[in-house]
């Protein structure tokens, strides 16, 4: 899926790498003549592409980025208490990304656009929630779960 640029840094060869709001990196090497990316050379042509988008293929594979860690989970909640804004469309916030664990039971989980899948998650299958992901979740039957936040670690 599409992902906005917020910032460049160098890897350890000295290429470039965009930093995109999903957590995840690209490399955007000047490699003429196939990938001639010039404005990637000077600090005026990278700030020109803060904010552009890339397709994110780690996204697309649910790959949590390097870097990233578990900050906050939610209580346990069963088929009585699960709030209802879990069962209703709803997404994290830019760059968090989240797991859901179930401990019990069988809960169906549904990502909306740009993926548009309905998987079915247990003790053996959390399901990976992307940020800005629009999703739901709902109870096949007699359901256990709680989902766990995870952001970027400090640097
Ligand atoms: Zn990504």
């Amino acid at each position: 899926m599409h992902r906005s640029i917020i910032g460049f840094h160098q890897d350890l060869e000295q290429h470039w790498v965009a930093e995109l709001d999903c957590g995840h990196c690209q490399h955007t090497r000047h490699e003429p003549p196939f990938f001639p990316r010039p404005w990637v050379i000077t600090e005026a042509g990278r700030l020109e592409h803060i904010g552009q988008l890339l397709n994110c293929v780690l996204c697309d594979r649910q790959q949590m980025p390097d870097a990233y860690a578990p900050y906050r989970r939610t209580p346990v909640f069963t088929n009585d208490s699960i709030p209802n804004g879990l069962r209703a469309k709803h997404s994290t916030k830019t760059g968090v990304w989240g797991i859901i664990h179930v401990q019990s039971g069988r809960l169906r989980y549904r990502i909306h656009h740009p993926y548009h899948t309905e998987t079915i998650l247990d003790i053996e299958r959390p399901g990976v929630i992307l940020p800005e992901v629009e999703h739901e979740v709902e109870p096949i039957d007699l359901v256990e779960f709680f989902v766990e936040f995870w952001a970027k670690v400090r640097d």
